[in-house]
């Protein structure tokens, strides 16, 4: 990162780093990292193959320097992620209500960002192009985590917000050719019905 982007980032709570530069190797604090089967058949339907997502333990993430500015971020070059432990669960968790939506969806967007840095392509290292494919692969990776449909299309405003607030922060990584899915707002459902009925009562 350069000093501007130091500075910046400080400020927001970005959601990913790359591990792009010197090599870097990070000091292991034990072995604690979980591998969940289900995060990585989803990741390396996005990275094609490629690489492994890591759920840092929670003393791992705390012992890790990256955690002090990101949620997550990828060694391109020894082809794995790590993601905090919050983002784990919300992707994890995509399909459980009890857990807020706002980490159910920034988990499932991380992932799918951090594939598109995994995956062997022109723009892995950039910014704009990795996010935009997160953003368009979204409600397909939720359901392929285990949310339904009408789910995934709940929790993608979350991700909408998500990628405005990053666009505004960062607008050098801003992808300008980037075409965002619409959002398909839900239908009155039965449940919406029944609590019409009641209120008409
Ligand atoms: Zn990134």
């Amino acid at each position: 990162m350069d000093g501007r982007n130091s500075r910046i980032a400080s400020s927001v709570a970005l959601a990913c780093a790359l591990a792009l530069l010197l090599g870097l190797v990070l000091a292991p604090v034990g072995r604690a990292y979980d591998t969940p089967q289900r995060l990585n058949e989803v990741l390396r339907v996005y990275s094609l193959g490629v690489g492994e997502v890591r759920c840092a333990s929670r003393a791992e993430w705390e012992a890790d320097p990256y955690s002090k500015r990101y949620w997550a971020y990828t060694n391109v070059r020894k082809e794995y992620a790590v993601l905090a432990p919050h983002i784990c669960e919300g992707a994890l968790e995509v399909a459980n209500t009890q857990v807020p939506a706002w980490e159910r969806a920034v988990g499932t967007l991380v992932l799918v960002h951090e594939a598109f840095h995994l995956r062997h392509w022109r723009y892995r290292r950039n910014e704009g192009k990795v996010e935009c494919q997160a953003m368009v692969y979204f409600t397909e990776a939720a359901k392929r985590l285990g949310a339904s449909e009408a789910e995934a299309n709940n929790l993608y405003p979350y991700a909408l917000t998500w990628h405005w607030r990053h666009d505004k922060e960062l607008p050098w990584e801003h992808d300008k050719a980037c075409i965002l899915p619409p959002w398909i707002p839900p239908t009155p459902d039965s449940r919406r019905s029944e609590n019409l009925s009641a209120l008409t009562r």
